[in-house]
């Protein structure tokens, strides 16, 4: 039994739980067949971090599981509890505590969008943000993800200087605190939860643009990688976003499709205002058509509306599966040199299952692309030939249907002793069991 204080938000009814205990981890045909059905046995909501220790002593006194939850967006079933036990959901840490020098403070169940508005209320914005922004919360941000909107000039949240800090709580013999500066802070960084529950996290800004959504069709899907790898290069042309999908996704896209020529390929980026006469001369260049255009900040603030990011990054293939399930995805890197030609050659070695999307970033300062192919799935046998073919192409593959911190990537690793971080803050390993695959209880 747990000895919890009274007062504390929770909830054992059978319906909430199996709804607490899900994240987006049915994109994938292979971990929904993994995941369905595993649900955690009690659901508390903590209001500050008094009650978030409280919490973890009485989890730490009867050795139950903690599983964290914050917008319970993931795609991996990250917050899906494998071994019942507390969820914790941080959904009522929603404070921004303040911006010093550029630099912003909140709690970490705070959503993305609302951490941006008041960022943008003081002249700065984010500098990074998944397509999840309206729902995501920045702990989670943290823990789970970390590449997204703003990654072609800012890189992923694993660039030193995109995180600064955070305070994290323990499941040491007793529970605390701990602020951890700088690098000290790579352990918590997407660990899935594992190391601990954050509660406070520190991230820089960037001065605040009134970005442009804009929608560019072209009659090739070259055309539109070779327009979209010349824009990632125009250090000229500020710019949050440039995502390219191939013809056969803009259908699926409800509020743009109409706007696209059946046939067309489609660029979608979001530039500053200042960009915009450089951004139709290279669209000039490359023959391309100006096919749609809005204010990208007020349609995000908009319920009614759909910031152009929402149909890029990871909710290109949720826009798809709104209207065929039988599909998934896939997540990889394509090479820094050849890389139009990779994408290309992928495209070619798999013409029908391939819907090929991908996304212009940074890593390590270098630009590249990522890819976020939509796949016709057929058997998990396929999948893994599909993979291997980007594989033998030479790009890196995330594997998005994978539940460990440890098969999904090698390129998505941060640098740091996470398992010896662990070790010390969770010696009975009751945080988030099972996704540390490298963890064995002391
Ligand atoms: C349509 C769609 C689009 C997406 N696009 C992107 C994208 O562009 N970029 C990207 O990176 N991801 C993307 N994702 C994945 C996900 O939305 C993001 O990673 C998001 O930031 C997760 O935040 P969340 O609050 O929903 O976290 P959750 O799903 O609640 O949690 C994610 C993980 O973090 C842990 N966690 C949550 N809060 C804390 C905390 N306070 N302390 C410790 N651990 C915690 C959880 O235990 C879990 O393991 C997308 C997902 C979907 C469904």
């Amino acid at each position: 039994m747990l000895d919890l204080p009274p007062g504390i938000e929770r909830s054992d009814d059978p319906a909430l739980l199996r709804q607490k205990s899900r994240d987006f981890y049915w994109y994938s045909p292979v971990l929904k067949r993994q995941l369905d059905g595993k649900r955690g046995d009690l659901w508390v909501r903590p209001r500050d971090e008094d009650e978030v220790l409280a919490v973890l002593r009485a989890c730490r006194a009867a050795r139950v599981p903690v599983t964290v939850r914050g917008g319970a967006t993931g795609n991996y079933g990250q917050c899906v509890p494998l071994a019942g036990g507390v969820i914790l959901d941080t959904t009522a840490l929603t404070a921004p505590l303040g911006i010093v020098d550029g630099v912003l403070e909140a709690e970490s169940g705070a959503k993305l969008i609302d951490l941006d508005t008041y960022a943008r209320e003081r002249g700065w914005e984010l500098r990074l943000w998944p397509s999840t922004k309206r729902t995501a919360t920045i702990g989670g941000f943290v823990a789970g993800g970390g590449a997204g909107v703003g990654g072609l000039s800012h890189g992923t949240l694993r660039e030193r200087g995109n995180l600064l800090g955070v305070r994290v709580a323990t499941l040491e013999e007793t529970p605390r605190l701990l602020d951890l500066e700088g690098d000290a802070a790579a352990p918590v960084n997407r660990t899935y939860g594992t190391t601990g529950v954050i509660t406070r996290v520190r991230l820089p800004l960037t001065p605040a643009q009134a970005w442009r959504d804009v929608a560019l069709g072209f009659p090739t899907l070259e055309g539109a990688l070779r327009f979209a790898s010349a824009l990632s290069f125009c250090d000229g042309i500020p710019k949050k976003m440039i995502g390219v999908m191939d013809a056969r996704l803009p259908p699926f896209f409800r509020g743009l499709a109409e706007a696209v020529p059946a046939g067309q390929a489609l660029v979608l980026t979001m530039v500053a205002p200042s960009g915009l006469v450089a951004l139709r001369d290279l669209l000039r260049e490359h023959g391309g058509a100006w096919l749609a255009e809005q204010d990208a900040v007020a349609a995000e603030r908009d319920p009614d509306a759909t910031p152009y990011y929402e149909y890029c990054w990871n909710h290109t293939t949720l826009q798809v599966l709104k209207k065929d399930r039988t599909v998934t995805y896939l997540q990889c890197r394509f090479p820094f040199e050849g890389t139009v030609e990779a994408v290309l050659e992928i495209a070619a070695r798999f013409p029908d299952e391939v819907w090929m999307h991908t996304e212009c970033v940074r890593f390590g300062g270098r630009t590249t692309m990522s890819g976020l192919p939509v796949i016709r799935f057929t058997t998990e046998e396929r999948l893994t030939e599909i993979m291997a073919g980007f594989e033998a192409a030479g790009c890196g593959i995330a594997n998005p249907h994978v539940y460990t911190i440890e098969e999904g990537s090698n390129y998505r690793r941060v640098p740091g002793d996470q398992l010896g971080f662990k070790r010390a803050v969770d010696p009975l390993g009751l945080f988030n069991p099972g996704k540390m695959a490298s963890f064995t209880p002391g």
